[in-house]
């Protein structure tokens, strides 16, 4: 199935949507390594950012650590640079972005400068009694953003290595602890869920649980890509 999707079409410009902790980031890096493009995670650049005390790391820490939206326009602005690189060329695939309208409608635009295809948007589909528990377990390295399940993962946090021999940070995210994750949650259907119409009038939308294992929501997210590219 990965053989068919990465010979499939040449270049891909894929979202992938759903609240938080649904498990995107985790789809987004097999993905990566599937269809060899680039993931464009959002919140990963602006944590990188705050890690680097940059000036736009001090501006939007606090944002994100009340687990607010920060400002449509700098995310924009955020997004097009990382699409002006080169190894965007054959697409990307977008992990926490676009998470508003507003968004939506400038990446379209975005995609379109930079001679990429319309997207593919895959909707991640898990209860939110269940995202409560994944997130109380979930654990990041705030170096290079690997995440971790506390529960299954204790040998392989204490084992971890970042890329290029960089001190590992491994925690559990602010924005991660039980208060602030019922703030994003509610953030996410205010803003974000009506993504889900926006793309669907699109016909660009696809919906797949997210319940079961890394794997076996991999093999769906495939599936729809697929079909999508048919
Ligand atoms: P994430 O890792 O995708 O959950 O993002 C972490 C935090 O970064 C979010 O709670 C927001 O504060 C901020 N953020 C990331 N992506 C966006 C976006 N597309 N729009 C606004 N804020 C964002």
């Amino acid at each position: 199935m990965a053989t068919r999707t990465a010979l499939h079409v040449d270049r891909y410009s894929v979202i992938l949507l759903g609240a938080v902790g649904v498990g995107k980031g985790t789809q987004a890096v097999k993905l990566v390594e599937a269809l060899k493009v680039p993931q464009i995670s959002t919140g990963d650049i602006l944590r990188a950012e705050v890690a680097a005390q940059s000036s736009l790391g001090k501006q939007v820490q606090e944002i994100m650590n009340r687990g607010e939206l920060v400002a449509d326009e700098l995310l924009i602005e955020l997004v097009k640079s990382r699409l002006s690189k080169p190894d965007t060329a054959k697409g990307a695939i977008f992990d926490g972005f676009p998470r508003t309208i507003a968004q939506a409608d400038a990446l379209e635009k975005l995609l379109a400068d930079e001679s990429l295809p319309a997207p593919v948007v895959v909707n991640i589909d898990v209860p939110d009694g269940d995202i409560i528990e994944r997130l109380a377990s979930r654990r990041v390295c705030l170096t290079c953003g690997a995440t971790f399940n506390l529960a299954l993962d204790e040998k392989a946090i204490a084992a971890h290595k970042c890329p290029a021999g960089a001190v590992p940070n491994v925690v559990q995210r602010e924005d991660d602890k039980p208060e602030t994750v019922q703030k994003r949650l509610q953030i996410y259907r205010e803003k974000t869920a009506p993504l889900l119409d926006y793309y669907r009038r699109k016909r660009a939308l696809r919906v797949v649980s997210g319940i079961g294992t890394t794997n076996e929501v991999f093999a769906r997210v495939l599936i729809e890509l697929d079909s999508a590219s048919e």
